[in-house]
Formats: structure tokens, sequence, C-alpha cells
């Protein structure tokens, strides 16, 4: 059985779904098809979300029958025949119907949440409605009822296969699967998601979780490209890579890729492709265990980040004092991607602000700390570069005019990474992308 996950733009216009349609029927084998909500969708479900949380209903009615509209006007391209047509607006009337009695009542947490899992079940019933008309044979697996994070909001392989084995039970004539990406529940039962982009986590942990053969990511783009095509003009796609590598560039910025969607499949053994939805003949980029080639494979940017530095005199010399601070961060489950140290003081990056008054004020007591936002982590990817010392030189030698702020070299064997002011992140991957890949 395999997994075939499909992202917004895949399934953004009509002719895309007939494409999705075409495509999930290429093989004979057993699939769960993973869809995303239309694009834009979740974007717009956030800020309706926002306009109810700021007491503003008469922005979020506006914006509710915005997305309203652009569903009705979707159908038609969608389905043709009158029984089918009247099955699509059924089922958007009843999500709108939902979303309009939440202007009624009181926002909450677990509301926003509910609210951000519409455009999801709206995708995967609409295209549910395709395949009917279509004549093709087909399960809906409602997420809900077997996608879920633990009290620390992870999820949990094994508490998953327990609950899909049996689904997929039930259904042994069935070859395809249709379900929902980045919803799920949480400990409590609610809904609750797995983070914007997560619809490549849950392809991953339902990879994991029914050992599929393989994991297919369908996207917009031709597979991971060696930097971000978004900021640098000239980039191109790696045909393989490792798990290490590959989670690296997702930890590290590769939007392509939610930042936590490749243990899974890295744990189960699983490999993982991407590929192009609008050029399916592409070859895209493989992803498994073994790297494929040494050296330089990608260059990743993560944005928003906090620098936070602890100096103290007392530091000198003494033993104990980095559990101290570590301490600090555990406490408040905040996770460090950058340290460096030296004699007096320590640096660490962290991408989360949720807590960073709190941790700047206990780090108050071991020394004076100073804090530094908008920064970038620029990561610098590949198996054995560590290793590889004519990197480290036109590596350094390209970026000599950017003023960095931290390096980290050695923790991984195919990783180093650069913190810069985010106003020189679009240079730095630049030249970069001519020091290191001569493009
Ligand atoms: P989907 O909606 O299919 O999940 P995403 O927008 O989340 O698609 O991810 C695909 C996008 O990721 C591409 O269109 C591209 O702009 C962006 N991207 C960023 N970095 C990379 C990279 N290194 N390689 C490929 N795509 C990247
Ligand atoms: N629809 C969700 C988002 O836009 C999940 C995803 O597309 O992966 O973040
Ligand atoms: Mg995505």
């Amino acid at each position: 059985m395999k997994i075939m996950k499909f992202g917004g733009t895949s399934v953004g216009k009509p002719e895309r779904m007939h494409q999705v349609a075409e495509l999930i029927q290429k093989d004979d084998e057993a699939k769960i098809v993973v869809l995303s909500a239309l694009s834009g969708t979740t974007n717009a479900l956030v800020e309706i979300s926002n306009n109810l949380a700021g007491f503003d209903k008469q922005a979020a009615k506006h914006n509710i029958d915005k997305l309203e509209t652009h569903y009705h006007d979707f159908i038609p391209g969608l389905v043709q025949t009158a029984d089918a047509r009247n099955a699509a607006n059924r089922i958007i009337d009843e999500h709108f119907e939902f979303l309009n009695i939440i202007l009624k009542i009181s926002f909450s947490e677990a509301l926003n949440k509910d609210i951000l899992a519409q455009g999801e079940l709206m995708s995967t019933k609409l295209f549910s409605v395709y395949l009917q008309e279509q004549g093709i044979n087909h399960r809906l697996l409602p997420a809900l009822d077997f996608m879920s994070i633990d009290t620390y909001e992870e999820p949990q392989v094994k508490e998953i296969s327990n609950k899909l084995a049996p689904l997929l039970a039930t259904h042994k004539d069935v070859k395809v699967f249709i379900t929902q990406g980045y919803i799920c529940r949480n400990a409590r039962g609610e809904v609750d998601n797995l983070k914007r982009g997560g619809s490549d986590y849950t392809a991953s942990l339902i990879a994991a979780a029914i050992n599929a053969s393989v994991c297919e990511i369908w996207t917009d783009i031709s597979g991971m490209h060696n930097n971000d095509p978004r900021i640098v003009e000239k980039t191109v796609a790696i045909e393989q890579m490792s798990f290490d590598e590959a989670a690296e560039l997702a930890y590290f910025g590769a939007k392509i890729l939610h930042p936590a969607s490749i243990w899974p499949a890295q744990m189960y053994k699983v490999p993982v492709k991407l590929l192009n939805t609008m050029q399916p003949e592409d070859k895209g980029t493989t992803i498994q265990e073994m790297a494929g080639s040494t050296g330089v494979k990608a260059i990743a940017a993560k944005d928003g980040i906090i620098a936070i530095n602890i100096r103290s005199s007392r530091m000198l010399l003494a033993y104990g004092f980095l559990r101290k601070v570590f301490e600090v961060f555990e406490k408040y489950r905040t996770s460090i991607d950058m340290i460096t140290t030296s004699e007096v003081a320590v640096s660490v990056t962290i991408d989360n602000d949720a807590h960073l008054d709190v941790i700047v004020k206990e780090l108050g007591a071991l020394g004076t700390v100073e804090v530094d936002r908008d920064e970038t982590i620029v990561s610098i990817v590949g198996n054995e570069i560590a290793e590889t010392k004519v990197i480290l030189a036109s590596l350094f030698e390209s970026i000599k005019d950017i003023p960095v702020r931290m390096v980290s070299y050695g923790g991984s064997r195919h990783n180093i990474s650069l913190l810069v002011p985010g106003k020189y992140k679009q240079q730095t991957l630049q030249l970069l992308n001519k020091g290191l890949f001569n493009l």
C-alpha cells in the first residue's frame, strides 16, 4: 500500500483535482490519498479566526462569505451532473452553516481549531463527490478517527496504527482511501492540527503506521531544490537525498516539507518521493536512507529566529552552568536550534517566543542576558560536508561581506548553520548559491 499526498495548489482548481484523480489511478497498488485544503483556504480560515479573536464579527462575516463564494464557484468546474453538483453544494452549505454559527458563539482556542479544520474536510468531501461521479470506487477515511496527538502535542505512530488498522481492515476490497491532511484529535479528544503545512506530516505518519511501500508528496515543484526558489533565481532539483539531509532541510526552513515530516518515514524505513502534480513525469526527489552522493546538497533558511546571549563571569571554569541554562529552556518546553559557547558567554537560538519573557527573566539569575530578534538561520546541508574541507573555504569566502552572528559546525556530519540578521537572508542565500553551486 502507498501514500499519495497532494498539497493545496494540487487541489486548488477543479482541473487540478481532475488531474489528481488521474494520478491516483495510474497503478493498481492500494493507496491512501491525503489531501490538503484548496490553496488559500487555511490562510483565509486563519484570518477568520483572527477576526473573531479580535471581536471583529463584521470582518469575519465578510471573509466567510468571500470564501463561501469561492467554493460555490469551484463546484461547476469540478462536477457536471445535477446530482453531483447538488451533493457538492450541500456539503459546502453545511460547512458554511457551521462557520456562520460560530459567529454567534464566544471564541476559544478549541473553536479556533474547529475553524481551521474546515478546509481539509471540504477538499476531501468535494474530491470524493468527483470520484463518485467518475465511478471510481473509493472510501473516505475521516482523519479525526485515527490521527491523534498526545498531551505533549506529539503524534505517536503506534497509536495511529492501532486506530487505523481496523478501519482499513473493514474495507479490504477498497483500493483508494481518501483522508484529510493536517487535522487530528488532541489528548482531550478535541479537533486539533499538526501545525501549518502539516499535511506532509500526516502523510509520513500514515506511511509509518501502515508500513507503506512509498510516501509520495505531490506538490507544485519538481522536488527539493538546492536553494529556496522563492528567493534565489537559479535553483535546481536534487534527485537523491538521505533522510538526515531532508530532515535538516525541512527543519531549517525548506517549505516544501513540514519540519517534522521526515522522522516517521525514516524511523519506519519508508522512502519519500517529492513529485510535481503539474509535471508528473519529472523525476522529482527520492529521499531514503542512503544519500546518493557526498558534498553540499542544498541550502535552506529559517526566519523569525531569536538569539539569546547569556554572559557571566561566574561561567568561567564553572561546571554545571550550561545545565542551569538548559534547564530554563526545558522548563518552558522551548527547543534550542543553535548554540555556541565561549569562556564567559553562551549564545542560543530559539524559534518560539511564547515563553520568552519568563525565560529571559530566569536566565537573568545566571548572568547578563541580551536578546536579538529577527535573525535568520541559514543551513548548508549535505552528506559529510563537515568532512569536506574545501566546502568550508568556499563557504566563508563567498559570504565574507555578511555579518555572521553565530556559526554551528561539527554538531552533525551533514549540516553547517549560520545565524545572520534577517535583512541579510536574501543576499546570503544568493552568495552561497554562487559560491557553493556556481549558479
Ligand atoms: P504544498 O501546498 O503542496 O504543500 P508548499 O507551498 O507547502 O506546497 O511547498 C512547495 C513550495 O515550497 C514550492 O512551491 C517552493 O516555493 C517552496 N520551497 C521552499 N524551499 C524549497 C526547496 N528547497 N525546494 C523546493 N521547494 C521549496
Ligand atoms: N492546509 C494546511 C496549511 O495550509 C496544511 C497543509 O496544507 O499542509 O497549513
Ligand atoms: Mg506544504
